[in-house]
């Protein structure tokens, strides 16, 4: 979008020295921030928000921007197109990667190998994407349904994305949706993530009573939502890259 007069004055207000986008968004209902992967910051504004407000907002937000930039930033390495080796903290599972040139496209798994045949780098890199997105399928929302069963909550469906700015998130239909990367994180940092999303359907929003709730059922939540921000890093590049 076409700088303005509030994307000037943000960044004259800002400490940090990267540019930043302000992105006005008929659908937003309040003003939030969004970190991406490598650290492009953006702010989501609602029409009719003015720039004091949005001001107000960024200076508020600025040290847990900054946090994320950082954590978000550590996390874009020089990607190898497609990785030796796969480890998935959520299960402890260690899969090498075999990667073979030629004309078909497949992937098979061998007990703790990952055979692969593609074209080119990048026919290889999009088949493992899209194998981690039925891998992380298979191994997230049988437990979270289970924890679900366990807490008395309900679900109605279980989305599998891999996005680049959120672990997860939760409609007011009850559609949990999950990021694939989850499976490169501690199984207690994923159940955290589950019940943080499960509390969302009971309040859409991250009020006084959200976090009551959330302690109740997870008293440690606090060092496990540091665990989970810090967790970009610690998944891979060849996930996201396209
Ligand atoms: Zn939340």
């Amino acid at each position: 979008m076409k700088p303005h007069g509030t994307q000037l004055s943000l960044f004259e207000t800002r400490s940090l020295s990267d540019p930043f986008a302000v992105r006005v968004s008929p659908r937003a209902r309040r003003l939030t921030a969004r970190v991406h992967v490598g650290g492009r910051v953006e702010i989501v504004v609602p029409v009719g928000v003015n720039a004091h407000a949005v001001r107000d907002f960024v200076q508020r937000f600025t040290p847990w921007i900054d946090r994320k930039v950082a954590a978000m930033r550590c996390f874009v390495a020089p990607a190898e197109p497609v990785p030796p080796s796969i480890a998935f903290a959520f299960t402890g599972e260690q899969l090498a990667v075999e990667w073979r040139r030629g004309p078909s496209r497949r992937l098979e798994r061998h007990a703790d190998r990952l055979v692969l045949q593609a074209p080119d780098d990048s026919a290889a890199r999009m088949l493992l994407q899209s194998w981690l997105k039925a891998a992380a399928e298979e191994r997230l929302a049988p437990r979270l349904l289970e924890l679900a069963d366990e807490l008395k909550y309900s679900v109605a469906r279980v989305r599998i994305r891999c996005q680049r700015t959120r672990w997860g998130s939760c409609s007011t239909r009850g559609t949990v949706s999950l990021n694939c990367s989850l499976v490169f994180l501690r199984p207690e940092v994923v159940r955290y993530l589950f019940i943080h999303e499960l509390a969302h359907t009971k309040h859409m929003n991250h009020s006084a009573s959200f976090w009551r709730l959330v302690e109740k059922i997870e008293p440690d939540y606090r060092r496990l939502d540091r665990e989970l921000l810090a967790g970009w890093r610690t998944v891979p590049a060849w996930v996201f890259k396209n």
